[in-house]
């Protein structure tokens, strides 16, 4: 990467690509460089004259992909994740994937557009999910194990479900999660995940079944009544 310095002392970065092309082409290169192809016969000088010639063009160009990259950036918002509201921060990069740590969502792509943006995060946040629910089922059936308590072989399904925050079909050993759940607080995930390994020793919701379940996880309500509300 080459640059000028400009009467005003504005800087303008280049990159030269000898090629055997008739004149010198521009073309802009994200929000700070220009590319020049030229041939090998044209010297650097004469280059540079054009580019100091054309300065006031770049500079605008520029200006426009910084102000669409900051209107898509925006677009994007907030992504709920595990009680918390992630900012979205895109990044130009080629990696096109979505990251999620504690404090923000960051994507990485090159393609900025909204519906991009969403497709990244949804399928990061599917993974993300999935990996947590195969955590808090480990979680789950080593206590259970460690309280005498034998768990029945479990297959884990997560999928969106409308009216309910997971199922167990304790004759098939299934257990669903809803991929709601994946807004709200780990333990909150956590708490489905005991009512419904509960269900495999307590098929209905009698009192039975809740002291069952409070025993096992004395913290239910706390963390379990937050769907209730919300
Ligand atoms: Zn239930």
């Amino acid at each position: 990467m080459k640059q000028i310095i400009l009467p005003d002392g504005r800087e303008l970065c280049y990159e030269l690509i000898r090629k055997r092309v008739k004149n010198i082409n521009f073309r802009i290169k994200d929000e700070d460089v220009v590319m020049v192809s030229a041939s090998s016969k044209v010297p650097i000088k004469y280059i540079e004259q054009c580019l100091a010639k054309r300065a006031e063009f770049f500079f605008g160009a520029f200006e426009k992909i910084k102000a669409r990259k900051a209107a898509q950036e925006k677009s994007a918002e907030c992504v709920k994740w595990l009680g918390k509201e992630l900012p979205v921060v895109v990044y130009d990069n080629s990696r096109e994937t979505a990251v999620f740590d504690e404090n923000e969502c960051r994507v990485f792509t090159k393609d900025f557009g909204a519906e991009n943006v969403q497709n990244l995060i949804r399928t990061a946040r599917l993974e993300r999910f999935k990996a947590l629910c195969a955590e808090l089922n480990e979680q789950v059936r080593t206590e259970l194990k460690a309280r005498g308590f034998e768990p029945p072989p479990a297959v884990i399904t997560i999928k969106e479900m409308k009216s309910r925050w997971g199922s167990c079909s304790y004759k098939r050993g299934h257990i669903s999660i809803n991929l709601r759940l994946a807004d709200y607080p780990r333990e909150t995930v956590l708490s489905v995940f005991w009512h419904e390994y509960a269900h495999f020793w307590h098929h209905d919701h009698s009192d039975r079944f809740y002291r069952f379940l409070l025993d096992l996880y004395p913290d239910y309500y706390k963390h379990n009544n937050v769907l209730k509300t919300g």
